[in-house]
């Protein structure tokens, strides 16, 4: 069986106390390759090697790190097709979706940070005719970057990219349940010529090997995306070490349907919304608020196209909805099918799990599922479930589509869909979110900034803002010279 190894010190090591994790495949349930069950020492390892590597990465010119974090795009673009199917087999997502959404994104991800820095500049203030202040910014040193197992080489590479691109070195943990992509990125970074320790990737679970990397005092940096309960945890280590912290968590966002909005278009984007990856997107759109005039129209259609979703192997070119990515997802996702049918929820389609046969007998599979009837205030709509189950709940006015939206705690994304221009200005202020999509869903520009607010998490990545994040400012204030003569010379 595969053995994954650690990416230490520019060499790929096995953990040092010889322990592994059986790695499953969802789609078959079995185990299919192992990943190092990492501890404190591992840890201990990467930093020592990410220390080592600190002073001369964070001087080398940036268009030397550039060129190398191109030369890593380059790589996985040449490899696209056999990381596409490692990322399909890991996580049980539909090899179409891993070809045309993670992989890609991953290079670009290396792409857009290997030329951003090369643009990247600071502010300078002149202060009457006095001084001139300048912001020096300066990488911060060691970045720990903790990433999950739903968009895993997607969301890893979101990190190290900006990480490395400023001139920082880092240590990343990857899920523990989706580990092969990072693993065969290590290789890649190899095969780039990325200099030893300036990217250490530690596998291992979030208990053991997460916790000794938040917790270790030379990691001053701390890049989260995971689950808003792992990132309370991550939070209440990293703040009294001071340390500079970007959580990305969980979500429950509203996808608002206007009666004037243009159903051709609202039906296929909210059928991606609501299942694409199995609705393990922190993205998903999991609670469709639709306008009661039109509820009926918008539930024929949908529910029609979810019931034909083709749930199967994900290696097979025509599935649309692979396994979920573990057993303990699968049970959390069929609970809150019981949890619905206890509060009273109508489910229109799916609601169990699906059977698909041949070598996938044993996988982890649930059929999409449509419900409704359940009030705003219900578990169901209140929790993040993550996984191929949505809601619809009606509204008859705005103000009531604005309160429903805003009526979890969270706030990562919100779609509205309407033709009325003044009314998706107005939504767009009124919601709790950090992204709000006006008649589509993740339609994503890598410059816009990246994150959510209330318990969807804490500061912000992308573009500007993750360079941002992973430099620390300084201010340089430099008096002009005195004037003999009383003034100053200007
Ligand atoms: P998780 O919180 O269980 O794990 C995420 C990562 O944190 C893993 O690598 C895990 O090993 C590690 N970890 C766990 N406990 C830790 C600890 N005590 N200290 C340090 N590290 C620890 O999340 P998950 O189940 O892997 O991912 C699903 C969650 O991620 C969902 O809630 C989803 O919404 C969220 N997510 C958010 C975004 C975003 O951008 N906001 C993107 C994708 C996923």
């Amino acid at each position: 069986m595969k053995r994954i190894l650690n990416y230490i010190g520019g060499e790929l090591v096995p953990p040092l106390g010889g322990a592994y994790l059986p790695n499953l495949e969802p789609a078959t349930g079995a185990p299919y390759s192992e990943v190092p069950d990492s501890d404190s020492s591992d840890v201990e390892r990467g930093v020592a090697a990410a220390q080592e590597a600190y002073p001369v990465w964070s001087r080398t010119p940036a268009s030397e790190r550039s060129r190398l974090l191109l030369r890593v795009a380059e790589l996985i673009e040449d490899n696209a097709e056999d990381l596409a199917r490692a990322e399909s087999v890991d996580t049980g997502k539909p090899i179409r979706l891993a070809r045309s959404l993670d992989i890609p994104r991953a290079a670009s991800n290396f792409r857009f940070f290997a030329t951003a820095i090369l643009h990247f500049a600071s502010e300078s203030h002149a202060t009457d005719h006095r001084a001139i202040n300048y912001t020096l910014r300066r990488p911060r040193g060691i970045a720990g970057l903790i990433s999950p197992w739903n968009l895993p080489l997607y969301l890893l590479s979101w990190k190290i990219a900006p990480a490395l691109a400023t001139g920082n070195t880092a240590v990343a943990k990857p899920s523990e349940i989706t580990p092969m992509t990072a693993y065969r990125l290590s290789e890649l970074c190899r095969e780039a010529g990325l200099p030893p320790g300036v990217l250490n990737i530690v596998h291992g679970t979030g208990p053991k090997a997460g916790a000794a990397l938040t917790g270790h005092p030379r990691v001053g940096t701390l890049s989260f995306t995971g689950g808003t309960k792992t990132g309370a945890e991550i939070a209440s280590v990293c703040a009294p070490a001071f340390k500079k912290v970007a959580l990305e968590l969980g979500g429950k966002n509203p996808n608002i349907i206007f009666a004037d909005a243009l159903l051709d278009e609202v039906v296929p984007v909210s059928i991606r919304s609501s299942f694409d990856n199995q609705g393990q997107i922190c993205l998903s759109g999991s609670r469709i608020f639709v306008e009661r005039t039109i509820q009926e129209k918008f539930l024929e259609r949908f529910v029609e196209r979810a019931k034909t979703l083709v749930v199967g192997d994900p290696l097979e070119e025509a599935t649309e909805q692979g396994a979920l990515v573990s057993r303990a997802q699968f049970d959390k996702v069929m609970s809150y099918l019981q949890v619905a049918r206890q509060e009273g929820g109508r489910i229109l389609c799916g609601g169990d799990a699906a059977s698909v046969g041949g070598r996938c007998s044993g996988g982890l599979f649930i059929r999409p599922t449509v419900i409704t009837g359940l009030p705003v205030n219900s578990r169901v709509n209140q929790e993040e479930i993550f996984g191929p189950v949505v809601t619809v709940i009606p509204f008859d006015t705005e103000d009531e589509a604005v309160s429903g939206a805003n009526a979890t705690p969270y706030g990562l994304s919100a779609s509205v869909w309407t033709q009325n221009l003044s009314r998706a200005h107005r939504l767009a202020e009124r919601i709790q979110a950090g992204t709000v999509w006006i008649n589509c869903w993740m339609l994503r520009d890598l410059r816009v900034p990246f994150g959510g607010v209330k318990s969807s998490g804490i500061g912000k990545e992308g573009g500007l803002e993750a360079l941002r994040f992973f430099t620390e400012p300084r201010n340089v204030c430099i008096q002009f010279p005195v004037d003999p003569g009383g003034g100053t010379a200007s």
